[in-house]
């Protein structure tokens, strides 16, 4: 009989987390999800909660923790700006820690680990489409530094883990990334822009709205991290996942508008510090090691979100 494989989910009941203990689960994994709730809920997991190969451990990964297992996906950390910005502190002890405290992990069970990394590890880049080559555009002394450095510092982390003490790494770098299970209060844009339409309030567009971004469906993620997780020890990344087809925020408005059909109009307000002004993948490496690209249009996408929505929110 072969063994079960065990995995470990840290940030598993988040949005993009919640998914991937989906996924894992269907694929015949026991899966053991590490999360404090802090921007994850017990909804998004709740259809998994009485598997017999599911698990769930309220934990704050700042804190070590000890348990057997063959693979770690680590995704704890808050992702939407607002949040991320909320406790500034928390946030980069969460990336660090939590990095340190799940390669400790990984290092005494001889794990494999993948690291949920970014886009934003690029800052505010000069240098279009974004390559994994590209060492990027960060402000470290600004608002979104706590997200920003503290992702660049657990990356450092992974490599320094790997060339000191041989452990198995796979670093990914996400783009926008959006679907069912975004909280409403989430402060990302597609979340604000489909609840503000199904609702016909404002769009509140930051900025002059000319500024772009490449958004992904969490499925085609999720494919591109589980691909990434069973690729030979010798590749660790890092490795974009996102999809490349790029669109300024004021495009992203209008073409909620039109799929939901609201009465909405455009607002202006101010642009929030350091917000990148471009940003879209190179997903060459993707598609050559993982043999992997993004299948699910903007379009197909956004009627998800918004069904997702009316239904849970009641619109
Ligand atoms: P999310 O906020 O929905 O999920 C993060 C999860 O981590 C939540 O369940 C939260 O409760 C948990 N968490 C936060 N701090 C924790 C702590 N100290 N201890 C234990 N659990 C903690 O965000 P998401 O969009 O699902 O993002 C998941 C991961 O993917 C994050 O690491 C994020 O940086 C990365 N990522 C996401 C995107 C995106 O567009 N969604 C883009 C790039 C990278
Ligand atoms: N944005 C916006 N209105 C909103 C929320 C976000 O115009 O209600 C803009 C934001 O300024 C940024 C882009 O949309 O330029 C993407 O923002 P998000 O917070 O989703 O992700 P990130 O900035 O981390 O890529």
């Amino acid at each position: 009989m072969t063994k079960i494989k065990r995995v470990l989910v840290s940030g598993g009941a988040g949005f993009i987390g919640s998914h991937l203990c989906k996924r894992l689960i269907d694929d015949g994994c026991y899966v053991i999800c590490l999360d404090n709730l802090f921007t994850g809920s017990k909804r998004n997991i709740a259809s998994l909660m009485n598997h017999p190969n599911f698990e769930f451990v309220e934990h704050d990964v700042t804190i070590p923790y000890e348990v057997d297992v063959d693979e770690i996906y680590n995704l704890a950390c808050p992702a939407s700006p607002i949040h991320y910005q909320y406790d500034p502190i928390k946030t980069i002890k969460t990336s660090f820690l939590g990095a340190l405290h799940m390669l400790g992990i990984a290092k005494r069970c001889n794990a494999k680990i993948l690291q949920a990394s970014t886009s934003e590890v690029y800052g505010d880049p000069e240098v279009h489409p974004q390559m994994e080559s590209y060492w990027g555009n960060v402000n470290p002394v600004g608002y979104r530094s706590c997200y920003d450095e503290g992702k660049r510092c657990a990356e450092t982390l992974f490599m320094d883990y790997h060339r000191q003490h041989g452990i198995r790494i796979k670093v990914v770098r996400i783009f926008n990334t959006y679907g069912p299970n975004m909280l409403p209060n989430d402060g990302r844009v597609i979340s604000n822009f489909v609840l503000q339409a199904l609702r016909n309030e404002d769009i509140t567009i930051y900025g002059t709205g000319d500024q772009t971004r490449s958004f992904q469906y969490v499925d085609d993620l999720i494919e591109g991290m589980v691909k990434m997780m069973a690729t030979e020890d010798d590749f660790i990344g890092p490795v974009n996942l996102g999809n490349p087809r790029e669109f300024t925020i004021r495009q992203l408005a209008q073409k909620v508008i039109e799929q939901t059909g609201s009465s909405s109009k455009l607002i202006y307000k101010p642009l929030p510090h350091d917000d990148p002004q471009q940003r879209r993948p190179n997903i060459a490496l993707a598609q050559e090691k993982l043999v992997w690209q993004p299948l699910v249009p903007l379009e197909i996408g956004l009627e998800r979100i918004i069904a997702y929505f009316r239904e849970t929110e009641g619109l």
